[in-house]
C-alpha cells in the first residue's frame, strides 16, 4: 500500500518484483498548478482549428510507430503481459490518432440549424462545439498506453488540454506518451500527473471535466467528487460479463473465442469473458473443448520473443482476488478442471476453467479481474437470459450460435452496453461504436464516432439576425398596446392548428 507521504513511487514488475522504474508522487498543489498552467495553454491549442490540431496529432502516432520496439519492452516491464499483447497497444492508439485526425474537421464543424417554426424564423441558427478548457483523464493498470490513447486523443483533438493520471501501479508507459508529446515539440497542452489515488482527487478538484476509467468503488467516489463542484464526468467501470453458448453453437469455434476473450491480458479486461452459460444439451462437449484450449496454453514472461499466451496480474492484491475467488468457490462446492492456484512465480495464477458453480459464488457475483473462466448449465436461452441480467454490471456480452438473427434476438434481452456474436472484446476495436457500461459499470460512453470527440465539447447556442432586426421592434420596451395586441395575436395565428383558434379574438 502506498503511502501517500511518499515522494516517490516504485514500480515493480509483475514477473518477479524487481524495481523497473519510480515516478514522482505528485501532491495536491502540483497538481492544481500543473492544472492552471494547462489552462493558459489551452485558448491558443483551441484556437488552432481541429486541422492545427490534427498536425500534432499525427506527429505523435509517427513518434509512436518510431518507438514501438521500446514502448513495447516498457509495457511488458511493468505488466507483464505477453508480447503479442503488449505489441497492439501501440498500433491501436494510432488507429484512434488517425480516425479523429480525418474526421475532427467533419465532427466538430458548426450545425447550422433550421429553425422550428415562424417564430425563429427571422434568425440564423448555429450550434458551435467548445471545448471543455481541461479535461482530466484518469486511468486503471490493464492497458497502460492504450487506455489513456483512448481518451487522450479525442480530448485533444476537441480542442481540450490535457492532465493525465495514470494508475500508480503501471504508470510508466504513459509517461513515455507526455516524453512524445514533448519530443515532437508540440504544444504544453498534455501533462502526466503520476501519483497515488490523492494525485487522482486532486485532478477531479482542479479539471473542468473528468474522464475516469477504473472500479465501481472508485467511480461513485468521482462522481461524487464532480458532482459537488458541478462537472461532468464520465465514467467506465467495471464488469462480470456474461457469454451465452446455445446448443447450435459451433463448439471449436465457441471454445477457442471464450478462451481468448476470458484469458486475454490474465482476464484483466473490463470486457474479459467472466461468466459462461451453456445449453444443457452441448454441456459437456463444450467444457471439454474449452478445458483443452485452456490446458494448452503456454504462462510467463516472453519479453520480445512472442512465446507464452498469458502472462502476470498486476500486483498482489489482484492476484489474492481471483485466488479467493477460486478457494470459496471450491468450498462451496465447485471443481476445478484446470489451473485454479498461483503458479508460484511472480504474481502469475494459473488459466482456471472452473464448473459446478452458481450465482451465490463470489467468482460469479464479483468481478475476478483474472484468468478464471466459471462455466454454468442452463436448460434453455430463457435462463441463460435471466442469469445473464443477474448481476449489478452491464458491461458486454457475447453470444455463441449458427443462427446469428436469434443471436441478435438475445442481444436485445440483455441489460448490457454491447454485443459481440460469435466473438469476444471485438466492439472495443470498432471505433464507430460507443464504448460505454450500463448499471454499475458506467455512465456514458468513449469513441463511437462524432459522440465520441464531441463529449470533450460543450454546445454553444448562437443566433444573428437574417434580415432587419423586426423582432427587436416587436418585443423590446417600450410596451404599447397596440403593438402588443398585434403580436399576442400574430403569435396566436402562428401556434393555433385550427381555424377557430387561430383568428378568435
Ligand atoms: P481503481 O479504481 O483502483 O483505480 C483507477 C484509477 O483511479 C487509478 O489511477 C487510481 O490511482 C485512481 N484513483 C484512486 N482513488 C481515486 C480518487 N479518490 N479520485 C480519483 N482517482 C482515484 O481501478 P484499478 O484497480 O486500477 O483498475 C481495475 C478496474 O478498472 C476494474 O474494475 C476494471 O473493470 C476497470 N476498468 C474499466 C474499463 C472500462 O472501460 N469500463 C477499462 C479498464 C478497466
Amino acid at each position: 500500500m502506498l503511502d501517500s507521504g511518499q515522494d516517490l513511487i516504485d514500480v515493480r514488475s509483475p514477473a518477479d518484483g524487481r524495481v523497473v522504474g519510480r515516478v514522482p508522487n505528485e501532491r495536491p498543489e502540483a497538481v492544481s498548478d500543473a492544472v492552471a498552467a494547462l489552462r493558459r495553454a489551452q485558448p491558443a491549442w483551441e484556437s488552432l482549428g481541429p486541422k492545427g490540431r490534427a498536425v500534432w496529432l499525427r506527429k505523435l502516432r509517427d513518434w509512436l510507430l518510431d518507438n514501438d520496439i521500446r514502448l513495447g519492452d516498457v509495457l511488458q516491464s511493468e505488466t507483464c503481459k505477453p508480447r503479442a499483447e503488449a505489441a497492439l497497444e501501440v498500433p491501436f492508439v494510432c488507429d484512434v490518432i488517425n480516425y479523429y485526425a480525418k474526421n475532427a474537421p467533419a465532427f466538430l464543424a458548426d450545425e447550422k440549424v433550421r429553425a422550428s417554426g415562424p417564430m425563429s424564423l427571422p434568425k440564423r441558427l448555429s450550434t458551435v462545439y467548445r471545448p471543455y478548457p481541461v479535461v482530466g483523464v484518469i486511468t486503471p493498470w490493464n492497458f497502460p498506453l492504450a487506455l489513456p490513447g483512448l481518451d487522450v486523443v479525442p480530448a485533444l483533438m476537441a480542442g481540450a488540454a490535457v492532465a493525465l493520471k495514470p494508475s500508480e501501479v503501471t504508470p510508466l508507459s504513459a509517461v513515455e506518451l507526455a516524453r512524445g508529446w514533448a519530443e515532437i515539440g508540440a504544444p504544453p497542452v498534455l501533462r502526466v500527473l503520476t501519483g497515488a489515488g490523492q494525485t487522482g482527487a486532486a485532478v477531479v478538484d482542479a479539471v473542468d471535466y473528468v474522464q475516469f476509467t477504473g472500479s465501481t468503488r472508485t467511480g461513485r467516489a468521482v462522481a461524487r467528487a464532480a458532482a459537488d463542484r458541478l462537472v461532468p464526468c464520465g465514467l467506465e467501470l467495471g464488469g462480470k460479463d456474461p457469454a451465452i453458448v446455445l446448443a447450435d453453437a459451433d463448439l471449436d469455434q465457441a471454445a477457442a473465442g471464450l478462451a481468448w476473450g476470458g484469458l486475454f491480458n490474465a482476464g484483466q479486461v473490463c470486457f474479459s469473458v467472466e461468466r459462461v452459460y451453456v445449453e444443457a444439451p452441448v454441456y459437456d462437449e463444450f467444457v471439454a473443448r474449452l478445458t483443452k484450449v485452456v490446458e494448452s496454453l503456454r504462462q510467463g514472461a516472453d519479453d520480445r520473443g512472442y512465446r507464452v499466451d498469458v502472462g502476470a496480474l498486476a500486483n498482489q492484491a489482484q492476484r489474492d482476488i481471483v485466488e479467493r475467488h477460486v478457494t470459496e468457490a471450491v468450498r462451496a462446492g465447485a471443481r476445478v478442471l484446470t489451473g485454479g492456484k498461483p503458479t508460484g512465480a511472480g504474481t502469475f495464477f494459473e488459466p482456471t476453467v472452473l464448473v459446478d458453480v452458481d450465482h451465490t459464488m463470489s467468482c460469479v457475483r464479483e468481478e475476478t479481474f483474472g484468468p478464471t473462466i466459471p462455466v454454468i448449465k442452463v436448460a434453455d436461452e430463457d435462463e441463460a437470459v435471466r442469469l445473464a441480467n443477474d448481476t449489478e454490471y452491464g458491461l458486454s456480452a457475447t453470444v455463441w450460435t449458427r443462427d446469428l438473427a436469434r443471436g441478435e434476438r438475445i442481444g436485445r434481452r440483455l441489460d448490457v452496453g454491447a454485443v459481440n456474436i460469435n466473438d469476444a472484446l471485438f466492439n472495443l476495436f470498432a471505433l464507430t461504436l460507443p464504448h460505454g457500461g450500463w448499471k454499475s459499470s458506467g455512465i456514458g460512453t468513449r469513441l463511437g464516432g462524432a459522440r465520441g470527440i464531441r463529449k470533450y465539447a460543450r454546445v454553444q447556442a448562437v443566433t444573428a439576425p437574417r434580415g432587419p432586426q423586426l423582432q427587436g421592434k416587436l418585443l423590446w420596451y417600450p410596451y404599447r398596446a397596440g403593438r402588443g395586441r398585434i403580436v399576442s395575436r400574430a403569435l396566436r395565428a402562428i401556434v393555433a392548428r385550427d381555424l377557430l383558434r387561430r383568428f378568435r379574438r
